[in-house]
């Protein structure tokens, strides 16, 4: 089972990916918590890129998202899929579809990504910009790069349309953490029972 987190940033992906890792060790799964950017060589250079460490162009910095999710996918994902564990995935490739289309074309986007394994389940988590952006505010020193409320307009758009394309479920974060989290475990929960793993 994939389970794949998205939506902007400051919509909680991070705590709900984690509250989502612990209730599931908790009914006796083997569970793996990852992210992407990865923590990886390429993953670095992304970040450093995201925090104007050095300067590149969108199509550069898009191709390095598909490099390190390429190593990501086949030397993390996959062997821990064939383990029977479930993964738990932080930002996958519908960020670099959501936030990358804001510069590059979504058709060469979808083919630099083809190939990918797509999200059993995939969780956007939705949230005004206004209030995202004051939640990050509050957590993190200084803005990146694609921390613009414009921007972020955009990318959410973008967002809800990829839930669409992809059969994605939008759960609204302007709620309390346990109220989302409880939200989220229900979804999670159908789903590893249709498929028979509860
Ligand atoms: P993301 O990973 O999506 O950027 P985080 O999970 O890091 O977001 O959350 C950003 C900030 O907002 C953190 O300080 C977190 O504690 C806080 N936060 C997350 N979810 C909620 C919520 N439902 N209500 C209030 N604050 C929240
Ligand atoms: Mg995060």
């Amino acid at each position: 089972m994939f389970i794949v987190f998205e939506g902007i940033d400051g919509a909680g992906l991070s705590t709900q990916a984690f509250l989502l890792q612990d209730s599931l060790e908790k009914l006796g799964f083997k569970v793996v918590l990852t992210k992407e950017p990865t923590d990886g060589l390429i993953g670095g250079l992304i970040k450093a890129a995201l925090r104007c460490e050095w300067k590149t162009d969108p199509w550069t910095l898009q191709i390095l998202f598909a490099a390190d999710r390429s190593h990501h996918v086949r030397h993390y994902i996959l062997p821990a899929l064939k383990e029977g564990k479930i993964i738990i995935c932080d930002r996958y490739l519908y960020s670099s579809l959501a936030y990358g289309s804001l510069e590059c074309d979504y058709s060469w986007l979808k083919r630099i990504n083809e190939g990918f394994p797509h999200a059993d389940i995939l969780i956007v988590l939705d949230l005004e910009p206004e209030i995202a952006i004051r939640r990050i505010g509050k957590s993190r020193l200084g803005l990146e790069l694609f921390e613009e409320i414009e921007k972020l307009r955009r990318v959410r758009e973008n967002f809800f349309r990829l839930a669409e394309e992809y059969g994605g479920i939008v759960i609204k974060t302007n709620k309390s953490i346990k109220d989302v989290q409880r939200e989220i475990f229900r979804v999670v929960e159908e789903k590893l029972r249709e498929s028979g793993l509860l």
